[in-house]
């Protein structure tokens, strides 16, 4: 795998457009207020995968002269989502620098294969996007479908996790799911789509901080000259003075590594401790399960079922409260007590099922 996108070293990849190209005028004016910040791609939607139907679903072929009259005029490079392989010989025929395969294309391995055989011999960045649903394999699988192909300059990008519910994001940023995909692909470039994560322009700073202090390598942003007439994802989009202004001068970059003997001195002391406190973690859950078998044998013998939601009710109330007490995120507790309530039931059910005791 080649580095996708070449940038300065120590430099950070920045896409920037519309979610959607929607006429030559905001194109162009897009083009005019984004050009200062030198983005590496400018980004537009021509054909937009929505939801539901009924909404805007992109100008398709109309859009690509004015994609080609920025790439020409302003000597930017022009990226664009594809979802099939008409999409892929369209762009490449016009011209584009990079596509990007969307969220809703990443899921589909029939999908994903029919562009990656469009992309065969092309030297182009191909990014892809994770799926709608937190799965890192089917992810990496995409990934591993487009380098298939021959394609040797892809990245990913991290666009969140779609979710039912209420929650402060539109999508659920899991970041643990990146940093597992590229702790399996070391070499792949990793992209924040802080626009889709966010959701609302006042979460595009922390979401962007949070990326660069994870080692992200850049970032994709949606950016349009009239956010309050966006055709599409009119919420989360920003004007390009909004970003320059108040994210992208805001941002902290932070080094991977130190060399300071008294840096590395402190946060060697600190690790000690957290590994201590993780395998403490790791003792008190494995003693959770042993009682989670007790009670397993003795509701066996009892002639009683494994889940009783009242008491679930009760243990997640209980935790929920604690947790507030204790400065821990409802989020963060509810995944928590669902991950071992998980594994309890399961330890239930095998002792359940052993034949023959307690009958
Ligand atoms: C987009 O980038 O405009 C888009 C549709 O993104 P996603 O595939 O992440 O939903
Ligand atoms: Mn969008």
């Amino acid at each position: 795998m080649k580095a996708a996108i070449e940038c300065k070293p120590g430099a950070k990849v920045l896409i920037l457009g519309p979610c959607s190209a929607e006429s030559e005028t905001q194109m162009r004016q897009a083009a005019v207020q984004i050009s200062e910040m030198r983005p590496d791609f400018i980004r537009a939607g021509l054909w937009k995968p929505r939801t539901r139907p009924g909404h805007f679903e992109g100008m398709g072929e109309r859009a690509l002269p004015w994609m080609q009259q920025i790439q020409r005029e302003f000597g930017l490079k022009i990226c664009t989502e594809v979802a099939n392989a008409r999409h892929v010989e369209t762009v490449l025929k016009a011209g584009f620098d990079a596509v990007w395969i969307g969220a809703r294309t990443s899921v589909n391995p029939f999908y994903v294969s029919e562009i990656a055989e469009a992309l065969t011999g092309v030297d182009i960045p191909v990014m892809v996007k994770n799926p709608i649903n937190p799965d890192v394999h089917l992810w990496q699988g995409a990934i591993e479908r487009v380098l298939g192909a021959g394609i040797e300059r892809v990245a990913a990008i991290h666009r969140g996790f779609s979710f039912y519910g209420n929650a402060v994001y539109r999508n659920v940023p899991r970041w643990q799911i990146p940093i597992e995909l590229k702790r399996r692909l070391p070499n792949l470039q990793m992209i924040a789509d802080i626009s889709h994560i966010g959701g609302r322009p006042e979460y595009l700073l922390e979401i962007a901080q949070i990326a660069y202090d994870l080692n992200f390598d850049g970032l994709m942003a949606e950016l349009h000259p009239d956010p309050t007439q966006a055709r599409s994802d009119a919420d989360q989009q920003v004007t390009p003075a909004y970003f320059r202004d108040h994210i992208l001068s805001h941002l902290v970059e932070r080094r991977a590594f130190s060399e300071d003997g008294e840096f590395n001195a402190l946060v060697e002391k600190i690790r000690d401790r957290i590994d201590q406190v993780d395998s403490d973690i790791l003792r008190l859950i494995s003693n959770r399960m042993e009682l989670a078998e007790q009670i397993g044998r003795v509701k066996k013998k009892f002639g009683v079922s494994i889940f009783q939601p009242p008491r679930w009710e009760q243990i997640v109330q209980r935790l929920l409260d604690d947790g507030r007490e204790l400065v821990l995120s409802e989020e963060f507790i509810f995944s928590l007590i669902e991950a071992i309530h998980i594994e309890s039931i399961q330890r239930q059910s095998k002792q359940m099922n052993v034949p023959g005791e307690g009958e």
